[in-house]
């Protein structure tokens, strides 16, 4: 993620006071209006506990429980208790409730009041059938008490998250890709929903194919600069960065790279926050990003291909810093600034820093010059490929450990090596 202001403190405070005050900010056409599911789902999370239920027989990935449990950012986090479906009683309708697992698992005297029509291998909404593994969807109940995130496949559990789902009612994914969102009433016709395909067929008009791009841009974009090349110019920069990490180019994901006219209007094809201004967004092979900036599109589609050929790793301190130090490869100076950046904010780098909460990363734009270059240091002590398989498995300290060092040494020689 790349993003264009730099919130230097009081974030939770921003982010209530900005979400609330929605109204205010210009509507984008064709679009609903985020504010008021907005405020629902603050007030959900607005409890001293959340009561997971699971449908019997599925147990959350402890992954999954770790990214859930860390949702709520802006707030004291609330106490989460689990229970499966067969142990949920009537008094438990009085606390606020979390469905979590794949909808067709629970039994419908449980998943109750929904607009999706359950089906034994996924949902139907609109008409249409999402049966397929990366089909999930998020629905806050009008009472306001019950969240239903529920997938098809385990591997599409946290799809929510990845769009800090709630500035709408609902959301119904598609893999990366929002198909429907908006605010869905039960008892009266007065829906309105954002129909993403639609929305995205109006928006986008020119569309630039390549060996291993999509992208799309949108109608009102105007730059003439755009060659025919560029696929081409895009293509080798994949092919030299899989060179680098050394990774195949075999079966690498198609990545569709959305490019916005106006700051403003990716955020509302993700259905992300109008307070901050995003250039760009990775979600694994969908890339949204604001204009055509080379660098920002490189820096997006770097993710993309770290998340496909290496894998994932939940930590905004290793996911920036291990993209970042791609750089590295392509170019001294990007080295050489990073480092210029560090001697002048070598202070903020701290254990904390790197055990921090997302939100607390993306405050301050000098954290990307220093996780890029502390994974530099990271990957020139254990190697290229022990680091690539302790970000997959999520087990970076366990890493660490085992070379002997804790995270407080390691930041220790680092500074004394770089600054001396
Ligand atoms: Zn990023």
């Amino acid at each position: 993620m790349k993003p264009l202001n730099i919130l230097s403190s009081g974030i939770s405070i921003i982010f209530m006071a900005c979400m609330l005050s929605l109204t205010s900010i210009a509507q984008m056409p064709g679009f609903i209006p985020m504010d008021d599911s907005l405020k629902a789902m603050l007030h959900f999370y607005d409890a001293d506990t959340i009561l997971v239920v699971m449908p019997d027989n599925y147990n959350i990935p402890s992954n999954d429980i770790h990214a859930l449990e860390n949702f709520v950012f802006w707030k004291d986090k609330p106490i989460y208790t689990y229970k499966h479906e067969s142990e949920f009683q009537a008094t438990d309708t009085l606390k606020k409730v979390q469905f979590f697992g794949p909808a067709n698992k629970f039994s419908s005297q449980v998943i109750i009041d929904l607009p999706f029509q359950i089906i034994e291998d996924g949902f139907v909404f609109k008409g249409r059938r999402f049966n397929q593994p990366q089909d999930a969807f998020y629905y806050m109940h009008p009472s306001g008490k019950r969240i239903y995130t529920c997938h098809n496949g385990e591997e599409y559990s946290l799809t929510y998250i990845g769009f800090l789902a709630g500035a709408y009612q609902l959301y119904v994914f598609h893999g990366n890709e929002i198909v429907y969102s908006g605010d869905h009433s039960l008892t009266s016709a007065e829906s309105q929903l954002n129909d993403m395909d639609k929305l995205r067929e109006v928006y986008f008009c020119r569309i630039i194919s390549s060996r291993y791009f999509k992208l799309n841009f949108a109608c009102t974009f105007t730059q003439d600069s755009l060659s025919d090349s560029l696929g081409i110019e895009l293509d080798d920069y994949v092919k030299q960065l899989c060179h680098y990490l050394n990774v195949d180019t075999l079966n690498i994901r198609h990545i569709n790279t959305y490019c916005y006219n106006l700051p403003g209007e990716l955020n509302y094809f993700i259905a992300a926050p109008l307070w901050q201004t995003i250039y760009g967004k990775s979600f694994g092979d969908i890339n949204h990003i604001t204009g055509f900036d080379l660098p920002t599109f490189k820096h997006e589609t770097g993710h993309s291909i770290i998340a496909d050929k290496i894998g994932d790793n939940p930590s905004a301190f290793f996911m920036e810093g291990f993209r970042q130090f791609t750089d590295y490869f392509f170019s001294e100076t990007a080295y050489n600034n990073d480092l210029n950046v560090f001697r002048d904010k070598h202070e903020l780098l701290t254990p904390a820093l790197v055990t921090a909460p997302n939100v607390e990363f993306f405050k301050n734009m000098a954290h990307y010059s220093i996780s890029g270059l502390f994974v530099a240091y990271m990957i020139k002590l254990v190697g290229l490929e022990a680091f690539k398989a302790a970000y997959a498995e999520n087990n970076i300290e366990g890493m660490i450990k085992q070379k002997g060092l804790s995270v407080e040494q390691l930041i220790h020689d680092f500074k004394n090596g770089i600054l001396k």
